[in-house]
């Protein structure tokens, strides 16, 4: 047994025991339990079931695990929270497979839609309707009538608005189209409805940002949909300051059943470094003191900033990122922000734009010295090859989302050629170079369930089915590196490696009792694995059936 206090005359009894479990500690002195004890929010004790129950004391709860698989909390090292929650109280429309299911769902969400706001999202797909047509505002029109709609087509490139939505945005037929985008037109010239790329700012303009009431409905929804999830930690990148107010304002409440680290823009580096907030500065609920930063684009829309240029598109390298133009202002924001003491996270996903964050980092470390800055590359997608080293020598964190690989992995070496495609989301890589993982899903962009990303890790099967022995199987890693890599690797990333990221006494009791034990599953089946029981800071805050 392992524990806290080993003078059994003065230890008080535990607020609550989880026992008869099949406890993986991801702490590698002992990696193996049957039971916690657990005082307050912390745990006292890990061991066997006898040596657990000494803890037991007339107020203590028992949760007997039923032989089920114990872990600690998952912590998602790259999220968009609010944004998350936002979207899933959106209607959902992807699955309607006939216009008049899309008007019915539709007439639902007006139902729950509160007067004066807009129904957004959606992501309808006509091409599953029986006559694959564009929607137009008469199919919503009747339903919707004043609440403003506008739901976009499931690629985001087109989005339909209704009748009371084109008012608002002063948009009818005398309004000229934008250059990069359609107003779509009915044969006399008024518009339809659809607007098409860069006509859909026209309506966006006009959508009021969200209210304080819609920011903590927003994440209120996120924290239910985390806890559900066994997610017991994120780190939100960009948020914007009232979604921290949010935060800060639900965890006074005691509701911040997710424990935060909010990571603003680095342009507002300032806004932090002048009240003197550093790295990890905080509460065990709610901590700021890191800075977000972009050095590119994606490879879906082909702006990630590549040595060499896309397969299929010659001549196009990808973008730089506008906080890249140049990188000698980019170099001297971060240089600044890593002398104030924030944590530097930036968004890196072609080789080159890796490339040149590792040459700002090094550029920091030589002027700054290295002082356990902890600096990550979010995404990290495409490495060059001579980068690892590089990487790993100066202590870079590579934060990844293994969901991406079995997604972009669909179509990403024709993007890539094969060659290039080789070092793509390359755990193993990088584990062998010794570099920490933090793994994430960076929702809502991929689903927030972390059994997706551990099956994703494992088995690099891409979504299509094409791939069932792995897309680029070198790459793959072990699911106790993957279950490391969501807990230790992401409780790293954030300085919290002596209060989270295992189960150890002294740390935070945020645990989850999953259904099945993935260690015993093929590893196809882990993505089918759902959450019993999530604790976090010895409370039960989501039980399962
Ligand atoms: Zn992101």
């Amino acid at each position: 047994m392992v524990t806290l206090n080993a003078n059994a005359q003065s230890k008080p009894s535990a607020s609550l025991i989880v026992t008869n479990a099949a406890v993986y500690t991801v702490d590698k002195q002992h990696l193996k339990a049957e039971a916690v004890a657990v005082i307050k929010e912390r745990i006292v004790a890990v061991g066997s079931k006898t040596d657990i129950d000494l803890w037991r004391g007339p107020q203590t709860k028992v949760i007997d695990a039923g032989g089920k698989l114990l872990l600690p909390g998952f912590n998602d090292a790259h999220v968009h929270f609010v944004q998350g929650g936002a979207q899933l109280d959106q209607v959902q429309l992807t699955d309607a497979a006939t216009p008049k299911e899309f008007a019915k769902r539709m007439a639902a969400q007006v139902k729950k839609t509160p007067k004066g706001e807009w129904i957004l999202g959606g992501r309808w797909d006509e091409t599953k309707w029986p006559k694959p047509e564009l929607p137009t505002k008469d199919l919503v029109d009747p339903v919707t009538g004043a609440t403003p709609t506008f739901v976009e087509r499931y690629d985001g490139h087109e989005a339909l608005a209704n009748s009371a939505a084109l008012k608002l945005a002063g948009i009818n037929a005398k309004t000229p189209d934008v250059p990069g985008g359609v107003i779509v037109r009915d044969a006399s010239g008024n518009p339809t409805g659809i607007l098409k790329d860069a006509a859909m700012a026209l309506i966006y303009k006009a959508i009021p940002p969200m209210t304080p009431g819609q920011r903590i409905r927003a994440a209120r929804g996120a924290l239910k949909h985390a806890a559900s999830l066994g997610i017991t930690s994120v780190q939100h990148m960009n948020p914007e300051f009232a979604d921290v107010a949010a935060y800060s304002e639900l965890a006074e409440k005691g509701e911040l059943t997710t424990r935060m680290y909010a990571v603003p823009m680095e342009t507002d580096w300032r806004d932090q470094a002048k009240v003197g907030i550093r790295h990890a500065w905080g509460s065990t609920y709610l901590r700021l003191g890191a800075v977000k930063g972009y050095a590119d684009g994606s490879l879906g829309s082909r702006t990630a900033y590549m040595f060499e240029p896309f397969a299929d598109d010659p001549g196009n390298h990808g973008l730089l990122s506008d906080e890249m133009h140049p990188p000698g202002v980019m170099r001297d924001r971060l240089m600044q922000a890593d002398a104030a003491g924030l944590q530097l996270r930036v968004h890196a996903i072609g080789d080159r734009a890796i490339s040149m964050m590792l040459d700002i980092f090094g550029d920091i470390e030589t002027e700054h010295g290295y002082h356990d800055q902890r600096f990550a590359i979010e995404h990290a997608q495409h490495m060059a090859q001579k980068d690892f080293e590089r990487f790993a020598k100066l202590h870079v964190i590579a934060s990844m989302q293994p969901y991406h690989a079995i997604d972009d992995g669909r179509w990403a070496e024709s993007r890539l050629g094969h060659h290039r495609a080789r070092y793509s989301y390359a755990w193993r890589s990088f584990l062998d170079n010794g570099v920490t993982l933090a793994f994430g899903t960076d929702w809502p962009v991929a689903p927030l369930d972390p059994m997706v990303g551990l099956y994703a890790a494992v088995t690099r099967a891409t979504l299509d089915g094409k791939n069932p022995g792995g897309w680029i199987p070198e790459e793959k890693i072990t699911l106790p590196e993957a279950v490391e890599a969501y807990t230790m690797g992401a409780a790293f990333a954030e300085f919290q490696e002596r209060d989270k990221g295992s189960i150890t006494p002294g740390k935070l009791a945020d645990m989850v009792i999953l259904s099945d034990n993935i260690f015993d599953l093929k590893p196809e089946a882990i993505r089918n694995v759902k959450v019993k029981t999530t604790i976090v800071g010895g409370k039960v805050v989501y039980a399962g059936q």
